[in-house]
This record gives structure tokens, C-alpha cells and sequence, in this order.
């Protein structure tokens, strides 16, 4: 990958952190965002070489458009963009307040929406890119206390599968990975009973390493996906066999 730069959004922790450093060790240049700049800073001081930061704020259109005005300027658009960064607001949904379905789908599939148009003219020209978004198990299963979060990550199940037709022609590929339940601190919130009873229902029988997501989206984004497009690759320990 020594020719291609990665975008890699929700690069300072979990799954986007592994997804940098994979794709940093294949070779690419990567830029991986935070949503501070001493996040962003970080995360470039910490990994080192090939990896640079970014801030950014998927909730906010204005912070989109400036970090693709900032890659612009600095050569940077990416041939390889990773939409990974994600949150979660849970609550049943009686309970479920305005803010908190807006602000899922704003950072999860809105800000997703802006920032792949953003970098798509580039990938046009180039006729090449690949674009690989985060989606999850439960966008598949459902699961209670999350129907805003599971319709988001459906909704780029769809999102993709629009895009991959669109753009195929120019050499484009489009896929998502959906993780099952992954250690990192977005399942580490869970509970010891909820987390047992998790576990009962994944075959392999654990919870999965940011890393193992990481060696899929990294295989989509290389010489060995290029005839993949429009799928969602599971990485799930069976809980969800598609
Ligand atoms: P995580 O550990 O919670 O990390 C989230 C990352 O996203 C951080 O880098 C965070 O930046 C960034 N982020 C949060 N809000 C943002 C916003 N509004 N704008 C831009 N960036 C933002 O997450 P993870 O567990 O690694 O999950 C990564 C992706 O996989 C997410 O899309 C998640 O929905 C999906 N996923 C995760 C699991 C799982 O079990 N962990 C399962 C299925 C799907 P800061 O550090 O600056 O806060």
C-alpha cells in the first residue's frame, strides 16, 4: 500500500486505532482523526511515522468541511477512507429522547454521508479508492435499547451497497465490516450479567480484538479485495451468520 493514503476516522482508540496501525504497517500514509486536537496529537505522537492527526467531529458539517479543506491543502485526500468513528446513546425506545436518536444518526450515518462525498471527487478522478464504513452486528439483529444506533449502522448497510452501484465503473469499491462485540471501551460499559449473557451467545465463546477487525477492513482495502463491492464482511465470532 506504500502509494495510497488512509482516512481512518475514530483513529485514538479501539477498532480505528488498530485500523491505522494496520494500514500504516501495509505501507500506507494514514491520517487518523480525534474528535480534540490534543486527541489528534496524540494519537499521531503515539503512533508514530507513518501516521499523522486530525480533528474531527462527525456531528458537525462545519468540522467535516475542515478537515477536508485541511487534507486538501495538504495533499492528503485519501485513495483508502475507513469510516469508523461511531457513538452509541442507548435507551428503550419509549424512553428514547430526541437528542439522542439525532445525535446518532448525525455522527454515525450523516457525517458519514458528508465527509465520503467529500473525498469521493478525488477518488473519481483517480479512478481508484476504496471506501470501507463501520457498520454493526446488531444493525442485523437488533438489539433492545439501541434501535437508533441499529437503524444508523442499517442504514449504512444500504448507504453502501446505493454507492458501490455508483461508483463501480470508476474502479471504486464500496464495503462495510460489521464487528460483533469487540473489547474495546464502547462494549467495556457493559455490565457483568448483560456481559455473561453475551457471551453465551457468540459460538467461538469471547469477545472479539480490535486487531482481528483491523486484518478485515485491511484485506478489503488491499490488492486482495479489489473484486469486493457492495458487501458487509461479518466479524462476529458467529453470533450473526449472514
Ligand atoms: P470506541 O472505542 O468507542 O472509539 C470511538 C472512536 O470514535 C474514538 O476515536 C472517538 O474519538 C471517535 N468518535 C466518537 N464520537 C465521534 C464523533 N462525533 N465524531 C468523530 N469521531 C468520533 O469505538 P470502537 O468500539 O472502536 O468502535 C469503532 C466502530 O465500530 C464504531 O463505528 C462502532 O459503532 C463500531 N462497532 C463497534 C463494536 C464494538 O463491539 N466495539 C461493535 C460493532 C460496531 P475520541 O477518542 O476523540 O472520543
Amino acid at each position: 500500500m506504500e502509494h495510497e493514503t488512509a482516512l481512518v476516522t475514530g483513529a485514538s482508540r479501539g477498532i480505528g486505532r488498530a485500523v491505522a496501525e494496520a494500514l500504516a504497517a501495509a505501507g500506507a500514509r494514514v491520517v487518523g482523526t480525534a474528535t480534540t486536537a490534543e486527541g489528534a496529537r496524540a494519537l499521531a505522537e503515539e503512533l508514530g511515522g507513518r501516521v499523522s492527526g486530525a480533528a474531527l467531529d462527525l456531528r458537525d458539517p462545519a468540522s467535516v468541511d475542515a478537515l477536508l479543506a485541511d487534507l486538501a491543502e495538504r495533499e492528503l485526500l485519501p485513495s483508502i477512507l475507513v469510516n469508523n468513528a461511531g457513538l452509541a446513546r442507548d435507551n428503550l425506545l419509549l424512553r428514547m429522547k430526541d437528542a439522542e436518536w439525532d445525535e446518532v444518526f448525525a455522527a454515525n450515518l450523516a457525517g458519514v454521508f458528508r465527509l465520503t462525498r467529500g473525498c469521493l471527487k478525488g477518488m473519481l478522478r483517480a479512478r481508484a479508492g476504496r471506501v470501507i464504513s463501520l457498520s454493526s452486528v446488531v444493525a442485523f439483529t437488533g438489539n433492545p435499547g439501541q434501535a437508533n444506533y441499529a437503524a444508523a449502522k442499517a442504514g449504512l448497510v444500504g448507504f453502501t451497497r446505493a454507492l458501490a452501484l455508483e461508483v463501480g465503473a470508476r474502479g471504486i469499491t464500496v464495503n462495510c465490516v460489521a464487528p460483533g462485540f469487540i473489547d474495546t471501551d464502547m462494549t467495556r460499559a457493559i455490565d457483568d450479567k448483560r456481559r455473561a449473557a453475551l457471551l453465551d451467545r457468540i459460538p467461538l465463546g469471547r469477545l472479539g480484538a480490535a486487531g482481528e477487525v483491523a486484518a478485515a477492513v485491511r484485506f478489503l482495502a488491499g490488492p486482495e479485495g479489489a473484486y469486493i463491492t457492495g458487501q458487509t464482511l461479518h466479524v462476529n465470532g458467529g453470533m450473526f451468520m449472514g
